[in-house]
């Protein structure tokens, strides 16, 4: 079994802390799949039979202030074509901070048609844990998503269950 994983967000949601996370000591990149010329290889983890290659998608959050439809339409292909043969896609967010470029993101997965995976990052930064679930029910009627998972990278709460809902795709 092995499959490719995009982690797609904006600068400073906790990627690299997501990744150092989940591979631990287990980063080796050997990949020569062609899916790997379009995406970033971030790391591979293999456990028994299963290997995960976990894959980061440059530009995705780039936003055009351009009004040009056709500019827009062509960033949000390229944004679909890159994301067409992943297995899954993580999509990761701050909770504690929303901004345009999360906007941009949630766009461009659109018309992705790998299962979406939302990965609410920084939980442990939350005062008022309550105030989670409204924000959640919102932005999960905003698109379809396979799962929503909230999870602090930085102290590895809830880390397994989300590459639990990850290995479900693969
Ligand atoms: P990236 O730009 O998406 O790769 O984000 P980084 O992994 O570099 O993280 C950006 C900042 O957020 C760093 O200062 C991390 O320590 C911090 N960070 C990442 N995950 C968490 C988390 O779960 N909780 C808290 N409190 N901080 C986090
Ligand atoms: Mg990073």
């Amino acid at each position: 079994r092995c499959g490719f994983v995009a982690i797609v967000g904006r600068p400073n949601v906790g990627k690299s802390t997501l990744m150092n996370r989940i591979l631990g000591q287990k980063i080796s990149i050997t990949s020569r799949r062609p899916q790997t010329t379009r995406h970033q290889v971030t790391g591979i983890k293999t456990e028994g039979e299963a290997q995960t290659i976990y894959v980061d998608t440059p530009g995705i959050h780039i936003q055009t202030r351009d009004r040009n439809k056709a500019i827009n339409r062509f960033m949000n292909q390229a944004a679909t074509q890159a994301l067409r043969d992943v297995n899954a896609v993580v999509f990761l967010v701050d909770r504690t901070r929303w901004t345009e470029e999360d906007e941009v993101v949630l766009q461009r997965l659109e018309h992705v048609k790998a299962p979406v995976i939302l990965a609410v990052n920084k939980v442990d930064r939350l005062q008022d844990k309550a105030s989670l679930l409204p924000w959640l029910e919102s932005i999960g009627a905003r698109r379809e998503f396979a799962a929503i998972v909230p999870i602090s990278a930085k102290h590895g709460t809830n880390v397994t269950e989300l590459e639990a809902e990850v290995a479900r795709h693969l």
